[in-house]
């Protein structure tokens, strides 16, 4: 009997905005990063891909621990601004849709995203992608996703995702480590198992000058997280967020 290997997608959108700085446009995304299908691949196969370390380090982890066929979406990023415009986040997620639609079936996917993204309209494109991925594949396949310890994790990221792995190290160096951790997960959730989550939003905002990960009280949350990690609590993300410089708006939905 030939078992068929597992058919993953793999998309993203990176951008840390501040709603204060001028609005970062589609050329922006075009120019720093933007791939599509078998042109993801090729990327995430040089020496330094044009692209977020998440990508080839989930692609390597994923072959490393078992066979499976990658489907390579689209993955777009650029360096932290203000709010995307619309427009481009728009066409983005019509032209994941599509691609996603003419991929055929799917038995997981992986989002490789920031977290922390506004656009000039929306507040939680984030959101809109995790939702999207977790339409395509229905309720009971794998959405595994990875983002910056700087994210702002909405309702609808934690509700669509079946995991959310941040990063654990400020600066940030763990990229591949985290990416591997969540294909590490992948690979449970295909054999079967389901996790319970749970989304603890806690009322304080730290200032960015204390969310260094060497030493201090953000360490210790993060090593506190860690030290419940057990075969039955197979993941901690302690996210900080961006929300001091982020949403001035009433309609923010943070
Ligand atoms: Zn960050």
């Amino acid at each position: 009997m030939t078992i068929t290997p597992p058919r993953i997608a793999i998309l993203g959108i990176h951008l840390e905005a501040n709603a204060f700085a001028p609005t970062t446009t589609g050329a922006d995304f075009r120019e720093s990063c933007y791939f599509e299908g078998e042109a993801m691949l090729a990327e995430a196969a040089k020496p330094a891909p044009a692209m977020p370390a998440e990508i080839p380090g989930f692609i390597a982890a994923m072959n490393a621990t078992g066979t499976w066929e990658p489907v390579p979406i689209l993955i777009t990023s650029c360096e932290p601004g203000g709010p995307a415009e619309q427009a481009f986040i728009d066409e983005t997620l019509a032209r994941m849709r599509q691609l996603l639609d003419e991929a055929g079936p799917l038995d997981g996917i992986y989002v490789s995203n920031h977290g922390a993204m506004i656009a000039t309209e929306d507040t939680d494109p984030d959101g809109e992608l995790y939702a999207l991925a977790r339409e395509t594949v229905g309720p009971h396949h794998p959405v595994v996703a990875t983002v910056d310890l700087h994210a702002n994790i909405s309702v609808r990221m934690a509700d669509s995702a079946d995991a959310i792995v941040s990063y654990r190290t400020n600066p940030h160096v763990d990229q591949a480590e985290r990416a591997a951790e969540a294909a590490q997960l992948m690979r449970r959730l295909l054999a079967g198992e389901r996790f319970d989550k749970s989304f603890i939003r806690l009322p304080i905002a730290a200032p960015p000058v204390t969310l260094l990960t060497a030493h201090g009280a953000y360490a210790d949350m993060i090593t506190e997280g860690q030290r419940h990690i057990e075969p039955d609590i197979p993941l901690v993300s302690v996210v900080a967020g961006l929300r001091l410089r982020m949403c001035p708006r009433p309609a923010c939905r943070f």
